[in-house]
């Protein structure tokens, strides 16, 4: 088997779990937050500095690099490890997500999904198989199953026939992954806000016996207390045994209730799209750091921070980069918000080894300014 899950032990305070998972490219510490590099590489971070703020696994988007630059391309190349030049783990999403948000013209069929590249507008197909072999061209050491992942809100009758599709593309999968032995297929519970229908795909998708699950159709535009409404009455219908994994979650409050619920493994564009536009996350709430006030601040993103670009740059140095649209800009917020959330997560990781996960969340909550009325979300 390609993918083992330890679990290390229960936190008594709220039930999260520490646990470690192993791939064929090393071990990582659960809970954890996974930074996405779509097209094979974090946007303006060299791997080195990946490794340096202590990544151990990234994601990486199969839609994308099937279309640039084909998985042909990188599996002549050693497959994506070798290709990108990072020797942790890397999990690759299906493809599915893409093609229900990215294109506008598309057709589910029982067979797959018809749709038009969302760059050059040709005619284009994918389907269980087709997913299975991109990933495994690609030799990620985590795939995902190819699932629909519908719309929030979604009527009850497609979610339910949508779940039951998702259920048999899941077999389909199985049947047409070549690697087993070195690449761990997760299954993806799905089902929207209903109980009943998570509560279906849970088991149908169990059944099958996958290494490792995730719970997609979360974080698609639902309000907070729903995520976490559904993620209370799913995580329990997931293996212990198993790796849990939330999709498209990455904001700092939703990291330490996804845990608390039982969750291991997050991914999300979040820190580094927000990076870009001169947002950052630090311990005292969200920072924008384009704005004027910061024009002579000398001072650090976060003083509490460690990072190098907290180390080394001041708040007016970089706002005066990105206002300049300075590639150098990017990357220093960039490093600071990945560096931020992995931090954060080992932070979860140590309160949960001490017991004390609900204490850490109450006053990491109230620092950051979560619990003032209409706080935003990260
Ligand atoms: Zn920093």
């Amino acid at each position: 088997m390609a993918i083992k899950y330890e679990l290390i032990k229960t936190d008594k305070q709220t039930g999260a779990r520490l646990g470690r998972v192993h791939t064929p490219h090393g071990s990582f510490d659960t809970p954890t937050f996974m930074p996405v590099g779509t097209l094979a590489t974090v946007k303006t971070m060299a791997p080195e500095e990946l490794k340096e703020m202590g990544a151990n696994i990234i994601l990486s988007n199969t839609y994308h690099l099937w279309l640039r630059p084909g998985e042909d391309i990188v599996e002549e190349a050693g497959g994506l490890h070798s290709f990108m030049n990072w020797d942790g783990s890397i999990l690759t999403d299906s493809g599915g997500f893409q093609v229900f948000s990215l294109s506008k013209l598309r057709d589910i069929q029982e067979e797959g999904v018809h749709f038009r590249n969302h760059i050059s507008g040709e005619k284009l197909f994918l389907s269980p198989e087709k997913a299975m072999h991109i990933q495994n061209s690609l030799g990620s050491d985590i795939m995902m199953a190819f699932d629909e992942c519908p719309p929030y809100p979604a009527s009850y009758d497609y979610m339910k026939s949508s779940v039951e599709r998702t259920s048999r593309w899941a077999e389909r999968c199985l049947e047409a992954h070549k690697r087993p032995h070195d690449q761990g297929l997760f299954g993806i519970i799905q089902g929207g806000e209903y109980e009943e229908l998570r509560r279906q795909s849970a088991r149908d998708l169990v059944s099958l016996d996958f290494p490792g699950y995730a719970i997609g159709g979360l974080s698609v535009g639902e309000p907070k207390d729903v995520m976490n409404r559904v993620l209370d009455f799913t995580t329990p219908l997931m293996p212990e045994n198993k790796p849990r994994y939330l999709m498209g979650v990455g904001s700092p409050d939703s990291l330490i209730d996804g845990a608390i619920r039982g969750v291991d493994m997050f991914d999300c564009v979040l820190p580094t799209r927000i990076a870009r536009n001169g947002t950052c996350m630090t311990s005292k709430g969200r920072l924008v750091v384009r704005n004027a006030k910061y024009a002579r601040d000398f001072g650090p993103i976060d003083d509490a921070c460690t990072c190098h670009t907290c180390r080394n740059y001041s708040r007016a140095y970089i706002r005066h980069l990105i206002k300049a649209n300075e590639t150098f800009g990017f990357r220093l917020t960039t490093y600071h918000n990945l560096h931020f959330l992995l931090k954060l997560m080992e932070q979860v990781r140590e309160a949960i080894r001490q017991d004390r996960l609900g204490d850490f969340r109450e006053a990491f909550f109230e620092q950051y300014g979560f619990n003032k009325p209409n706080a935003k979300n990260f």
